[in-house]
Formats: structure tokens, sequence, C-alpha cells
């Protein structure tokens, strides 16, 4: 008889501290306080999409989809990946539709790792990534990723595969870090996964916001990699709308039967309305990135120069919403300490950088913003960030 009521897997790790920070600004501040915890918009979602999901609800696009994704859901993310990325996929036989992005990979790793298996990942890495792991039995071979630029050192990378390794989780845009993976990086990638026999787990759903220059590539299109990659991307991010979880996965057709079947059993399917008006998404025309990418980019030229300002060091991100900043100079205790206080005498949320890293100590001198919101309420933040160098009794900045 045991002598707790849960699975020793459910306390092998702890709750998520980005929904934790989204929870406490409520608490501390439910009228004022400013999320720049959790990734999620603070403005409206596109009116072409919200008509579109309201529509399918009144024509009564009300009962399950195919468990795997409504056809017409399928044919516009088959059509949007050959417009953007030049990968012909099938919809019948290589594409999964999930509840998020996060389905998406939870399903993805249940369906293709073995316990004792070991998945490469970069660190620091989006919280989900480690209790996925163990979800499914494997274990996380964690990499560094080296600031301010985050660079990858290859040794290190060739190094941490072996011939357990099944699989590497490759997020690019990065969160939370906001790099973006480079067409060498990801061909010296590519090569280990190919020398190793190794799946690449390629979580892409920040693809649309690449700023100064940089190319999203997709790791499915280089050589050698179409059948060993999963690529898995989503609605909620490109499209303002985190709260649908629409997400999907794109794979090899024996991947993909894999993946059909533990997706089936987890969820059965993702909402039916909103994947009708996920097939609208799809054929959005090329001015919805344009704009998107340049909204995000003024967001972040704003926010940058107001967290200097504030006594924080930013590394400044090339692709995805969020900003990590090192926070040395406030000579706190920890990032929890540095976060908590932030939440109660500033009234704004940011995630402790601990909470992406294998070991706290790793993350305890930095945190991380996310921008995705109308500029009005970064300015809202940027007033109350103000006061911050005051709270933390942090010297004024001596200018040059
Ligand atoms: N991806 C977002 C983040 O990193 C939201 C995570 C979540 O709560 N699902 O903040």
């Amino acid at each position: 008889m045991t002598t707790t009521q849960v699975s020793a897997r459910s306390e092998s790790f702890t709750e998520s501290v980005i929904r934790e920070m989204t929870r406490l600004i409520a608490l501390y501040h439910p009228d004022d306080g400013i999320n720049l915890a959790q990734g999620f918009p603070d403005f409206a979602a596109p009116q072409e999409l919200k008509d579109a999901a309201c529509a399918a609800i009144q024509d009564d696009v009300n009962q399950y989809a195919i468990t795997w994704g409504a056809k017409n859901f399928r044919d516009g993310i088959a059509a949007k990946t050959r417009r953007f990325q030049g990968m012909e996929i099938d919809p019948e036989r290589e594409i999964t539709v999930c509840c998020g992005a996060t389905e998406a990979m939870i399903s993805a790793m249940l369906a293709l790792l073995n316990p004792g298996d070991e998945v490469v990942i970069f660190e620091p890495f989006y919280e989900n990534y480690g209790p996925d792991c163990i979800l499914s039995g494997a274990t996380p071979r964690f990499v560094p990723l080296h600031a301010p630029d985050w660079s990858v050192d290859r040794d290190e990378l060739a190094s941490a595969f072996t011939s357990k390794t099944r699989a590497i989780v490759l997020n690019t845009p990065n969160n939370p870090t906001g790099k973006v993976f480079t067409r060498e990086e990801l061909t010296f990638i590519a090569s280990l996964c190919m020398e190793w026999n190794a799946i690449a787990l390629a979580d892409e759903i920040y693809e649309h916001m690449v700023f100064d220059g940089e190319q999203h590539v997709s790791i499915a299109t280089l050589d050698g990699m179409r059948e060993r990659t999963v690529t898995i991307n989503g609605l909620s991010k490109t499209y303002s709308v985190t709260g649908w979880r629409v997400g999907y996965a794109i794979a090899s057709p024996v991947l993909t039967s894999a993946i059909r079947k533990v997706h089936d059993f987890l969820t059965v399917g993702a909402a039916a309305p909103l994947q009708a008006a996920g097939a609208v998404a799809m054929s959005f025309p090329e001015s919805y990135y344009t704009r998107l990418e340049a909204s995000y980019r003024e967001r972040r030229d704003f926010i940058i120069p107001v967290l200097e300002a504030s006594g924080l060091r930013p590394f400044v991100p090339r692709g995805a919403y969020y900003v990590m900043c090192d926070i040395a100079d406030f000579e706190m205790s920890s990032d929890v300490e540095f976060a908590r206080r932030l939440v109660e005498e500033i009234g704004i949320a940011c995630v402790p950088g601990s909470s992406f890293y294998s070991v706290a100590a790793r993350g305890d001198q930095q945190v991380r913003f996310a921008f995705p919101k109308r500029l009005e309420t970064l300015e809202r933040a940027a007033a109350k960030l103000m006061g911050l160098r005051d709270a933390m009794r942090l010297p004024a900045q001596v200018l040059p």
C-alpha cells in the first residue's frame, strides 16, 4: 500500500511557474497589475477569425471533428506550409490537429519515445519540455545556450548525443531567449540527428516573429530531415488566440499514425468550430504576417530601453515575444525574490529565470518579460518600472 494518494510521476515535477505568476498578479493587483509573465496578447484577435468561429458555431459545426483534424483545416495547413516553407505535406497522412502546440508536443513524445530514451534540450528551455519528458519516461539531456547571444557550443552539443538519444527538442524562434537558430546551426543539428538516428521535435510556434533581418528556417526542410522531424505549430501566437487551444503536428505518415493514436486517446480532438476558423486563418494574405512582425518589432523596440533604464540588462531577442534580462545589478538573493517583489511592490509580473533551467542556480540572476501587449499597456508598465530602482535600492543610472 502506498503512503500517498498521488503518483510518483506527478510528484516528480512542480506546477508551472509561468501560470502561477499569472495567478499572483491577479491576487495582488486585481485592478491595475500588469502581467508580463505568461505570454499571451492583451489585444483583440483578428475580426475575421472571430467572425469565422461564431459563424461555425451558428452553422452547427458543434460536434466532434475528425480526431486528427477537420479536413478543411488540414488542407489549409498544408497550403500554408507550402506557401511559407516550400514543403509539400499530405494533409491526409501527415497532420495531426491537437489542443494547442502543448498537446502536440506531449502527444509526439508519448508516441515516439520509450522509457530510458534520452532527449536533448537546449537550456534555458520553455518549462513544459521537462515535464513532457518525465511523463513520457524519457531522460532530458540539457545543452547550454550561451548568453549574451545564446550561442551553441558544437562540442557540447555533439557530446550530448549518444546511442540512447532518441530526439532533440528544438524551439526556434526560441522561448525564452529570443534566439533564432541559423541555417548553419540547424544543419549541424540535422547532421547529429542523422548520425545518431534521432528525431527533431521542432516547436515553431513563433515562426512569424523574427526581427533584424533574421530568417526562420524549418529544420524539416533540410536535407535528410523530412522523415525525422515533427514540426509543431498552432494558432495561438500567430493569430492571437492562445485560449482557443488549437495546434498541430506535421510529420511523416509513420510518425503521424503513432501521434494520432496518442492524441485520440488523450483528447479525442480540438474544438471543431475553432478548427473551422483556423481554416480561414490559414489563407490570410501575406500582409497579415508582415504587419504582425512589424507590430512585435515595435513592441520589442519600446520595451528594451525601458528595461535598461530600470536597471535591468536585457538580452535583445531576435525573435518570439520575450526578453530575458540579467538582474545581477540588483544584488537580489534570487530571481524568485526579485519576481515576488516586482509583483507585490511594483505591480508587474515577470517569470523567474530559474523556471527555464534544470538547475535553479543557473537562472537565479535572470527574469523573463513577455511583450505581446498593447503599446498602451507597455507604456503603463514603463511608468511603473520607473519606480524600480528606488523600490529595489539600486543606485540611480550613471549617465555617461
Ligand atoms: N508559451 C507561453 C509562455 O511561455 C504561455 C505558456 C502557457 O501558459 N501555456 O509564457
